[in-house]
């Protein structure tokens, strides 16, 4: 099957220039995040659902894979891991992931716990514990870059297999408060789909208007809509707008329900979500 990304993101510079991150497309709308020292040529993979594209570009690039991140276990972020092991390539490389995971993790070098840090490439990786859509999963933070998973997503978040919502809203809610500036590296190209959804809920926001026009023209040209921003996350993803009165009154209304909290209004926008009602809402619905 085709990936939703037909044009790669362009590299972004991170620490001021002193890394780059590459996005490579992979499986249908996974995006491997390649973290690369442009000094040394070393890179690190975040995530992956096999190894074949992610090894077919270091090599074009000449690049050396040296390290795997891992968020979680789900099979299309550890399948890399998998995959480099039946080549015989993973032996060597340093894999970062979840100590409470170890097991499912092929090939852990460096088990990891909420808090800690290590260095990549002389630069400080800090290690966030970010649960609800999975146990054990870590969110890293280099510099002015976030890599979330299935955490955040640009515009959504990810299930909640785990649950419970208490914990994704304390995970997200950590999130949000990285620097406005700070890029999320989300795992998934799901934007145009999570923007759908966020519209229904907040249909005044117009930063939300303004990203929906923007989201539409790039995905019409076949990019990625990655990475996004803490802070155009904060205006207009919807899992981060628990606080938003239209939001509240929108989600209260279609789950027939007031609601009290604000743990109350995200487990019932999470809830409302699942039950996919919005897809059914053509393009005449949005602000385009
Ligand atoms: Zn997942
Ligand atoms: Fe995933």
């Amino acid at each position: 099957m085709e990936h939703v990304v037909r044009v790669p993101p362009a590299p972004t510079p991170i620490l001021g220039g002193a890394l780059e991150v590459h996005g490579i497309p992979a499986w249908v709308d996974n995006v491997v995040w390649l973290i690369v020292s442009k000094a040394t040529g070393e890179c690190a993979a975040v995530d992956g659902p096999d190894a074949e594209a992610t090894l077919r570009y270091v090599e074009a690039q000449g690049y050396r894979l040296t390290a795997i991140l891992n968020t979680h276990t789900h099979g299309d972020h550890v399948g890399i891991n998998r995959d480099l092991a039946r080549r015989g390539l993973l032996d060597g490389l340093r894999v970062f992931g979840a100590r409470q995971r170890a097991g499912e993790i092929p090939g852990l070098t460096d088990p990891l716990d909420d808090g800690d840090r290590f260095a990549l490439f002389g630069h400080e990786v800090q290690v966030m514990l970010t649960e609800g859509h999975i146990d054990g999963h870590l969110s890293y933070v280099l510099g002015d870059a976030l890599f979330c998973g299935d955490t955040l997503f640009a515009a959504g978040c990810g299930y909640l297999f785990d649950g419970p919502p208490a914990k994704m809203l304390d995970s997200l809610t950590r999130l949000a408060a990285l620097p406005d500036e700070t890029r999320v590296f989300c795992a998934h190209e799901y934007t145009e789909d999570n923007l759908r959804f966020a519209h229904s809920v907040e249909p005044e926001n117009q930063a939300l208007a303004n990203r929906i026009r923007e989201t539409w023209a790039i995905r019409a040209r076949g990019e990625s809509t990655l990475p996004s921003t803490i802070g155009l996350e904060r205006a207009t993803n919807p899992f981060l707008r628990s606080h938003s009165a239209e939001l509240i009154r929108h989600v209260s209304e279609a789950m027939g329900r007031p609601l009290a909290t604000r743990l109350d209004v995200f487990a019932a926008t999470r809830a409302l979500k699942d039950r996919k009602d919005y897809k059914a809402l053509g393009d005449s619905t949005l602000p385009l």
